[in-house]
């Protein structure tokens, strides 16, 4: 059974490592800005509230966001481990995670913020089957196609520039704090993301041993 947190900026490759490593794990991957991004698709209550902060690059706030990992947390898929992405990213959210469930060891993507800016708005995704592409450094075999099942792929709305600096500076005031509070709790490992997906999947797994 294993509970970790990849804490890290936006465009740090948390998501890209995330679900490579869950599947190796065996453990669930429980990344807060899919499920909710998967709410605004489908129209559902909450993602009808939460649809402008994401797309203005603001946090959705704290209850909303809390409401909806306690029953992901709670549901059978989770039971076995999981690895949550993106969450916590207030010192509420982080508290409030203490209460609900003991964690391993938090992973913090460590990187310099010049690449984020570039990692983000060269993304892209495929809406059918989720894949995550980078315009630069993970292109598609044909361009603009999944290479999975040829879906023209797109971007996120909060990917572009103005969304990307909105979050960067986010990032800084509200979830960086989460640094020293897991530090202080002896959870923290750093992890240097910088460099080729495959170099740092490999120090990925020297970290977790
Ligand atoms: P996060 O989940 O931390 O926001 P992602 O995993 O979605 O970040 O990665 C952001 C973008 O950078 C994506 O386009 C992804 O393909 C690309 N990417 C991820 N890891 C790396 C890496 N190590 N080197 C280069 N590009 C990367
Ligand atoms: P992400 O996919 O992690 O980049 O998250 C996309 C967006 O979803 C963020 O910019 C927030 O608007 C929202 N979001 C995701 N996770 C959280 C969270 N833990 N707390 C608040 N908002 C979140």
């Amino acid at each position: 059974m294993q509970r970790l947190v990849f804490l890290g900026p936006p465009g740090a490759g948390k998501g890209t490592q995330a679900a490579a490593l869950a599947q190796v794990l065996g453990i669930k991957h429980l990344s807060t800005g899919e499920i909710l991004r998967s709410h605004v698709a489908a129209g559902t209550p909450l993602g009808r509230e939460a649809e402008g902060f994401m797309t203005a690059g603001q946090l959705v706030p704290d209850r909303l966001v809390l409401a909806m990992l306690e029953a992901e947390l709670r549901a059978p898929a989770a039971s076995a481990g999981f690895l949550l992405d993106g969450f916590p990213r207030t010192l509420a959210q982080a508290e409030a995670l203490d209460g609900l469930a003991p964690l391993d060891r938090v992973i913090f993507f460590d990187i310099g913020e010049g690449t984020l800016l570039e990692r983000l708005t060269q993304r892209r995704h495929c809406p059918q089957c989720g894949l995550v592409y980078n315009l630069v450094t993970k292109p598609p075999a044909t361009p603009g196609r999944c290479d999975q099942d040829g879906t023209p792929l797109v971007q996120r709305s909060d990917d572009r520039e103005d969304a990307v600096r909105t979050r960067l500076r986010v990032y800084q005031e509200q979830t960086a704090p989460l640094l020293e509070f897991y530090t202080r709790q002896g959870r923290l490992r750093r992890l240097d993301a910088n460099g080729p997906v495959e170099v740092v999947a490999t120090r990925l797994r020297a970290a977790l041993g």
